[in-house]
């Protein structure tokens, strides 16, 4: 498991235009850091994990079931040369994700490339106590990551939004990641969400802004005339990355490795190591960790 710690990544709610949207917003720079150290991830990589994990956190709270363990997940499959993207969220701020080739370089950091458009963005939502999943599936329009959820959002949900997400890497790191959903109401007018619709328009890019101002200073400037309340940060909600991993559960994943093969990693004498693809957390099992397991599985 990751240490867990206080960074500056929040999510934070608010409304526009005198109630005819709501805002959810949130800066995740810090936690999206934590996992291109950890799983060592390239630039296009971080920027990609980066939208999907912003994209699942902002969708964990638009998509409320006032469930405190409410649990989404994003898998971003375009056949792209970065493999899936993985991101999970709860709706309390936890995240987590990973990527099928974390390595991958891409010199023009162009996340619809890596990620593809020959496939699909599926969506899972798990409530406690039963975790029954709910899951919606659409095609990929872009592999931006925005768009495909806006596109589900609009489809799938049928939720009218703008979603916005901005990665900005520098040679040292994450310097600045975030996203802003805005929704539309039924009474909303077509005239309020054509001047939403130019406020995006003229605003600088997400990424520039969050590297400047902090996520609610980056809503008010995006937002500019048409006006952006926020509400008491006392309703912020803190984000950190945080994997479930644990050395227990690492182990129990051996239980579905064929007999023979199993035999084969205790009889060899040697250790063996998993590595949590998530947090990039590393458990060494020696051959008596597993022949453990085997007789127990035996019992
Ligand atoms: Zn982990």
């Amino acid at each position: 498991m990751l240490p867990t710690g206080t960074t500056g990544d929040r999510l934070v709610l608010g409304m526009a235009g005198g109630g005819d949207f709501r805002v959810i917003a949130a800066q995740t720079a810090d936690s999206i850091e934590l996992a291109r150290l950890r799983c060592d991830l390239s630039p296009v990589a971080a920027a990609a994990l980066g939208r999907a994990l912003t994209s699942a956190v902002l969708l964990a709270r638009l998509l409320d079931k006032q469930v405190p363990e409410q649990h989404v997940s994003l898998r971003l499959e375009g056949g792209g040369p970065l493999g899936p993207v993985i991101a999970e969220a709860t709706i309390d701020g936890r995240v987590r994700g990973c990527v099928g080739n974390p390595q991958y370089e891409d010199t023009d950091c162009d996340v619809g490339l890596a990620i593809g458009t020959d496939g699909n963005l599926t969506v899972v939502r798990k409530s406690p106590p039963l975790m029954k999943p709910y899951t919606s599936q659409v095609r990929l329009v872009s592999g931006e990551v925005a768009k495909d959820v806006a596109h589900y959002l609009a489809t799938s949900e049928q939720i009218p939004t703008a979603l916005l997400l901005g990665v900005l890497n520098r040679p040292t790191g994450v310097a600045a990641c975030g996203g802003i959903v805005i929704q539309s109401f039924p009474h909303t007018t077509t005239k309020t969400i054509e001047a939403v619709e130019k406020a995006i328009l003229d605003a600088p890019p997400l990424s520039s802004l969050l590297a400047e101002l902090p996520i609610h200073h980056a809503v008010a400037r995006v937002l500019g005339s048409v006006g952006y309340k926020q509400l008491d940060p006392s309703f912020d909600i803190p984000i950190e990355y945080h994997c479930r991993c644990s050395r227990e559960k690492a182990l129990q994943m051996y239980r579905y490795f064929p007999p023979q093969e199993l035999g084969e990693m205790i009889g060899g004498g040697t250790d063996t190591e998993a590595v949590c693809h998530f947090c990039g957390m590393r458990y060494i099992f020696t051959p008596d960790d597993l022949l453990g397991l085997e007789l127990g599985t035996e019992n």
